[in-house]
């Protein structure tokens, strides 16, 4: 079974200019929509804080610029890595524009990374700055007075930034990303999703990664539209300041934990037009959970690191749950090698791709086709409507007796049954099959029912052989199940 994907109507360079804000231009450049507002209006909040304040975007601008300036003073050439490892603070983002300033490449690294962590990244990037809180202070920095230097012209193919991925397998790898990768997916984004000046997104998300960093801060500056700034998110926090936002943009657990919460109501997101959820699965029964309380059809999209942006559930139009919608703009999607029931690997070529990995081409070679197509290393299918559904990482895929269990069907199956919250299905080493299924549930159930259950609807070699029910699921920051975390912990 194979079906059509289906494409947004509007090619890339057909983007019209509504929510785009007035007088911009088409630059990919994030500092230009920066100028484009602060000429028409340079008080225009860009932060807003939540106990009141916050910096306009002239302020954005001058905090960039000065820090532009110190990084000068401190050697930073074009090129160079500016490695930034702190907690979140409005200075992150002016430090990421201070790099777009000057020709400098963005690396921002998880606070929670260990010493020896830490020691691999900066030799595998060798950079020129580490911006630690207590190495460099960040105070040394932004204390300082540099005038803004003159910019370093905008090149979209160079490095703009090098976001190290969490590595499926050996250790995590730099994407080089460009400005381009970044300028062109934020003008489709907030073209799409219909962010204009009046926006105010809510933003809870960490900022070391490519969703809170760049998904959410860039597409705000497409459309010099403001955030309200949150140092984490804290599900009673958010939903107190639900009423002076517009969108939000989360992972899944936030909204599970925000249905956890009894003043969800429809009164509590009348200000709302826009729930994004991405970076893990986002069940359907939370989405389903959650438009009955609200009414709003939280919109699930799919990207990564490597990619920005590739898919979106439409925003005028049927937003399906369990899917990840349809290919955005400009940006070609293929399912390669489809099996029977048309599943296959994704790949996915278009301005949003990264230019590879840092010094590494051996892996840039095994992960890009000749003809420029990306393999995400996710498996995937597209149905009848054209919606593509991620069925789960090729790598999660379980091969028990020679025969291929993808993990998303049998986890389908349990999450049906009554009691059931969620499941996580993985292959552990069998000295039999090579790889034996293993069930991971939470809920109120016992593993015979599921058993039962599952022995009527599903072939014999899918059924686990061993069904452990738990509390909760490991799950990293970014809500992404750890399933490698799971199949150490199950492996005997
Ligand atoms: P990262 O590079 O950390 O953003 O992780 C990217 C991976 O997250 C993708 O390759 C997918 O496996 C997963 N992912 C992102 N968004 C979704 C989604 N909406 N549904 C399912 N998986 C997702």
């Amino acid at each position: 079974m194979q079906f059509k994907l289906r494409r947004y109507p509007t090619g890339f360079e057909s983007l019209p200019k509504a929510g785009i804000g007035a007088g911009m231009t088409r630059s990919l450049n994030p500092l230009d929509w920066i100028d484009a507002v602060v000429a028409a209006d340079p008080d225009r909040p860009f932060l807003r804080f939540p106990h009141g304040g916050g910096q306009s975007y002239a302020d954005l601008r001058d905090a960039a610029g000065k820090l532009a300036g110190a990084l000068v003073a401190m050697g930073v050439k074009p090129g160079d890595r500016v490695t930034v490892q702190i907690e979140k603070c409005p200075a992150y983002i002016a430090l990421y524009l201070a790099c777009l300033w000057t020709g400098a490449i963005f690396m921002p690294l998880n606070t929670g990374y260990t010493q020896a962590e830490v020691d691999y990244f900066t030799s595998d990037a060798e950079p020129r700055l580490f911006i630690a809180e207590e190495a460099t202070p960040l105070s040394a920095l932004t204390d300082r007075d540099d005038t803004a230097p003159s910019r370093h012209a905008f090149d979209s193919q160079a490095q703009a930034a090098m976001l190290y991925t969490s590595g499926t397998t050996g250790r995590p790898k730099g994407a080089i990303i460009t400005g381009g990768n970044l300028g062109s997916n934020a003008l489709v984004l907030a073209e799409l999703w219909g962010f204009t000046a009046d926006d105010v997104l809510l933003h809870a998300l960490p900022v070391y990664h490519t969703h809170g960093l760049f998904v959410a801060t860039n597409t705000v500056l497409a459309a010099g539209a403001s955030m309200m700034w949150l140092p984490k998110f804290e599900a009673a926090q958010v939903l107190s300041l639900l009423p002076q936002a517009t969108v939000l943009m989360g992972v899944p657990t936030f909204y599970t934990r925000l249905l956890s919460l009894d003043g969800l109501d429809r009164e509590s997101v009348k200000t709302m037009r826009l729930f994004i959820s991405g970076s893990a699965p986002l069940l359907a029964e939370t989405h389903d959970q959650f438009r009955a309380r609200t009414g709003h059809a939280i919109l699930e999209r799919y990207g990564m690191t490597e990619t920005q942006m590739i898919t979106s559930n439409p925003y005028d139009g049927e937003r399906i749950a369990g899917t990840v919608g349809f290919p955005l703009p400009g940006v070609d999607v293929r399912i390669a090698e489809p099996d029977a029931d048309g599943i296959g690997m994704i790949e996915v070529r278009g301005p949003n791709v990264c230019k590879g990995y840092w010094r590494n081409p051996e892996k840039t070679a095994a992960d890009f086709r000749v003809d420029g197509f990306f393999i995400t290393g996710d498996l995937g299918k597209v149905d009848a409507r054209g919606y593509v559904h991620i069925i789960g990482r090729g790598k999660d895929l379980i091969i028990s007796g020679g025969l291929n269990i993808y993990p998303k069907e049998v986890e389908t199956e349990i999450d049906a049954l009554t009691g059931v919250v969620e499941s996580a299905v993985i292959g552990v080493p069998d000295a039999d099959f090579g790889e034996a299924v293993v069930a991971v549930v939470v809920g109120d159930v016992t593993p015979e029912a599921i058993r039962t259950a599952l022995g009527e609807r599903l072939a014999r070699f899918k059924l686990p052989k061993a069904v452990h029910v738990v509390d909760d699921l490991p799950r990293n920051a970014m809500g992404k199940v750890q399933k490698a975390v799971l199949r150490d912990r199950y492996a005997s």
